[in-house]
This record gives C-alpha cells, structure tokens and sequence, in this order.
C-alpha cells in the first residue's frame, strides 16, 4: 500500500506585501506544499510558526527543505546564499537580485551544494505568455512597443527601499515587462539607448524609456512609466510579417489581429503565483537550477547606457 505523498515544507522569509498577497494563498492552496515557517522582523501568518532570526530556523527546522524569499533585492542574497550553504533548495522573488554578479554567484553555490535554486518570473506565468510565445515563434519582428505605466501610491504605497539604490524605481514592475519580452521575443535583442528620469531627491528612476536593437531591424521600445494617475498600463502591442498581437494587463489577455484569445485552457493552474510554485516543485524534485538572468541584464544595460535627467521630486 502507497501512502498519500509527502508534503514539500517551505518556509517563507520577508513577511511583506507579496508574501501576503500571493504567496501565502498560492501555499495555503497547494496540495503539494506545507507553509511551515516564516521569518520576519514584523510580519506573520497565523497558524505558522513565526521566527524572527533565520540562522535560528536553520538551526532548528532541518526538516525544511525549501526557503521562499520574498525579500527586496538588497537584502536578499545573504539570506539565498545562507540558506544555500545550509543545503536548502532556494525561490527567489524577482528580481533575482541586486546585481549580475550575486546572482552568478548564488547559481555557482547552488551548484556546489546540489540543491535548487529558482529565479522565479511571475510576469512569465501570466495566462497568455506561452500561447504568444507559440504564435511569435515562426514570425518576423516589424515593431514591438511595451508600455507599463502604473501609479507608484498605489502599488508600492510607503515601500522606500524601491527608492534606495539596488531598489530599480521604475524598472521593479519595468523587469515583468523585461521577463515576458525575453520570453517570448522570436529573436536576440539588446539594449541600444536609454533615457532615465530620477526624481531630484531620489537614486532610482520614476521613468525609463529604452530602445533595443534587433538582427532584423524592426523597432524595439519600451516605455516605464510610474506617474499614471486613472488607467492603469501594461501592454505590449507587436507587428510582425505574419499579423499584429497584443499582449494586455500584463499578459493576462492577448489580441491576434483585433480577436481576443482565449487561452483558459492554458492555466489549469489558474494563476501565477501555484504556477511558480509548480515550477519549484519540479525543480527540487529534481535538483536543478533555473536562473534566467536575461531582464535583469537589460535593466543594468539600461543603468550602464541610460542618459539620467532630473525630475520632480517625488514625495508619498
Ligand atoms: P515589502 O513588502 O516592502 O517587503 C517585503 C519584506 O521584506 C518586508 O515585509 C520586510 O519583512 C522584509 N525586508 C524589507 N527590507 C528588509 C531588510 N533590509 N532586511 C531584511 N528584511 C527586509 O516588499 P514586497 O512588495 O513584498 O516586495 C518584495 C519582493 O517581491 C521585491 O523584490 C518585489 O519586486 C517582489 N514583488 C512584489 C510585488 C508587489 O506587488 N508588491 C509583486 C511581485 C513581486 P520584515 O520587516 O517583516 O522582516
């Protein structure tokens, strides 16, 4: 006789705005993964042990397996790089990090240790990103033009450390946009110019317009936005040889030459948080390691290359 199948225990670190919104439902969910801690300075989940000191819950916890980071990027590789010497499979919330390097760094450990490790992309779990990534595959690029215009009061109310240097302003909802692009763009591209604009009493840009150069020549551009008062945008419209797609809400709907695509079918999983989760599960099952560094490379390209212009100081 087989018994049921064992629960993954994870424990979640950075008891915060994603931790809340999504990850916790996504866990709570699953039927393959037991939320068994969280570490947080303030932050917890009822029913969950609450740790405030993760060396502790190492120590400790020898039975969790897996550590979900849900912290911001500065702070989070000493925690992935801890918890990977202490042979634990490693989420990481995007992006994956502060710089290139760590990130390289934590793959190369991970390595070592054999365990997983996952840069997650929840932007590439959105409904209509595999469907336009089939239908993009076999076409030629005329123009593709992201626009992701958001109000910064309203999805990041009070969150300074988006403001601090390693906190990438606009460029930290600007990176979903990044990973669908990467994703699904049927050619190479690179980042050929860029314009940031810093508000005068901050380190990190409220807009970004960037160009990219691609092999056949069509016009790649993307537009960042986080002063969007009313309609909030996040679209990317493509022309190609083959008919025009676009990509709306972030990838959760998707237009083929003015007809709307259903592709319910596409998430059994429903969204995109249980799909990473899926995603992670098979990476420990498995000991591997996905760590796709392309959207963060573009935004330290947009950092390295950008022309910066002053603007308004921006004040919650
Ligand atoms: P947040 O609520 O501002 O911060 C998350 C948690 O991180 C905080 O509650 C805090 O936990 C901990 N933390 C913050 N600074 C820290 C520090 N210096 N040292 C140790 N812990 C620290 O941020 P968030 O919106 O959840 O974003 C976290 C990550 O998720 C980011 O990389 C972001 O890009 C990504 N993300 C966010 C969203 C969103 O809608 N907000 C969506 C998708 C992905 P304690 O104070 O409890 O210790």
């Amino acid at each position: 006789m087989t018994g049921a199948p064992s629960l993954k225990k994870v424990a979640l670190v950075g008891i915060g705005k994603i931790a809340i919104d999504q990850h916790v439902p996504a866990l709570a969910a699953s039927p393959v993964w037991q939320l068994e801690a969280t570490v947080s300075r303030s932050g917890r989940v009822e029913g969950v042990a609450a740790y405030d000191d993760f060396e502790r819950l190492l120590e400790e916890r020898p039975d969790i397996e897996v550590v979900s980071l849900c912290l911001p990027p500065v702070p989070r590789f000493d925690y992935a790089a801890q918890a990977l010497k202490a042979g634990r499979h490693v989420m990481l919330e995007k992006p994956p990090g502060a710089t290139l390097s760590e990130c390289h760094e934590l793959e190369a450990l991970a390595r070592r240790q054999g365990v997983a490790l996952y840069a997650s992309w929840h932007s590439r779990e959105a409904a209509c990103v595999r469907e336009a990534k089939r239908w993009l595959a076999d076409k030629t690029l005329h123009r593709l033009q992201v626009t992701w215009k958001e109000d910064v009061r309203r999805w990041h109310p009070g969150q300074d450390w988006i403001w601090q240097p390693g906190g990438l302003g606009v460029f930290d909802p600007g990176i979903n946009a990044l990973s669908i692009l990467t994703e699904i763009a049927p050619e190479a591209l690179h980042l050929n110019a860029a314009h940031l604009l810093v508000p005068s009493n901050r380190q990190t840009p409220i807009a970004a317009q960037l160009q990219f150069q691609a092999a056949s020549g069509a016009a790649v551009s993307a537009d960042f936005d986080w002063r969007q008062e009313g309609e909030q945008i996040w679209t990317i419209a493509i022309e190609t040889d083959a008919g025009n797609l676009t990509l709306l809400e972030g990838g959760a709907r998707m237009v083929v030459d003015g007809a709307e695509i259903d592709t319910s079918a596409e998430a059994p999983l429903g969204d995109e948080y249980p799909r990473l989760y899926a995603n992670m599960a098979a990476l420990v099952s498995t000991g591997s390691i996905d760590m796709d560094l392309a959207p963060l490379r573009h935004v330290a390209d947009a950092f390295t290359l950008g022309e910066r212009r002053l603007v308004a100081a921006f004040d919650w």
